[in-house]
């Protein structure tokens, strides 16, 4: 099916530009979020992406800087003058967010809130939608419907992996789901190799296997020093690790015919 691009800032997702998301899995202080910044700006990522507001499987893992951060966002943005994206897991956040994220970012765990969804369908804010945890494809497509029914046609699929009976890799990167949104939706979709993986080494193959099946962009997690992370350490491309991912997706993309 034809697919409707959708703009994230000054960047397409959706047509022959292919759409880099790339920044750290939360943001934890200045430098680290400006030098991830400066470092995947330099690398041709559209997007900058941090997490603010964090959904932790545990009450005692690091919940997100929460406002704090929110200082050290407008400064990476001014710059890089890059266009941010950021999860918003709570619909008394969307007026607080507003001016300072460009798209909001549904999580995993929120596929399925659909007050949540409703409230971002009455925004003009794009949309990032990723699939639960354990989310059929066809309960995606509906909870994406939830935004568009309140008349916010710019909503991007993210597919993050699920869970499985397969306990090797942290969640199992359903390919096929990309493969068959892009035949049955015109919603652009995209790839999250990071939480798909839950493995930085396992990133760059499942990136290029996205890129072949058809997903009009990537986001990836990128931390300065992967072992120091707050979060999902295991899973970050250090700065060397990034540069060889994109080599490599500019060497790919031609083939689908899309550019960086
Ligand atoms: C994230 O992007 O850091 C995140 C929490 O992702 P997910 O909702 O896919 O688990
Ligand atoms: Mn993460």
């Amino acid at each position: 099916m034809k697919t409707n691009p959708v703009q994230f800032g000054q960047s397409t997702v959706g047509g022959d530009q292919f759409m880099v998301i790339a920044g750290p899995c939360s943001i934890e202080n200045k430098n680290q979020l400006l030098d991830t910044a400066q470092f995947v700006k330099d690398h041709k990522a559209n997007v900058l992406r941090g997490g603010i507001f964090k959904l932790r499987t545990s009450p005692k893992s690091f919940q997100g800087l929460g406002h704090e951060a929110y200082e050290l966002v407008k400064l990476a943005k001014d710059n890089t003058q890059l266009p941010f994206i950021s999860e918003v897991t709570d619909p008394r956040q969307i007026n607080d967010m507003y001016d300072l994220v460009d798209v909001f970012q549904v999580g995993s765990r929120n596929m399925h809130n659909y007050e949540l969804l409703k409230e971002l369908g009455k925004t003009d804010k794009p949309v990032l939608l990723k699939r639960g945890l354990a989310g059929l494809v066809k309960e995606w497509l509906f909870a994406a419907d939830y935004i568009t029914d309140q008349g916010n046609e710019s909503v991007v699929l993210c597919e993050r992996g699920i869970r499985t009976f397969e306990t090797c890799t942290r969640n199992t990167f359903d390919i096929n789901a990309i493969a068959y949104v892009k035949r049955h939706s015109s919603f652009p979709v995209i790839a999250d190799p990071s939480h798909g993986t839950g493995d930085t080494h396992l990133v760059e193959p499942v990136s290029l296997a996205a890129i072949a099946a058809g997903a009009d962009g990537l986001i990836v997690e990128v931390h300065p020093k992967p072992s120091e992370a707050k979060s999902d350490g295991a899973q970050a491309l250090d700065f060397n690790q990034f540069e060889h991912l994109m080599s490599k997706v500019s060497q790919l993309l031609p083939i689908v015919n899309k550019q960086l």
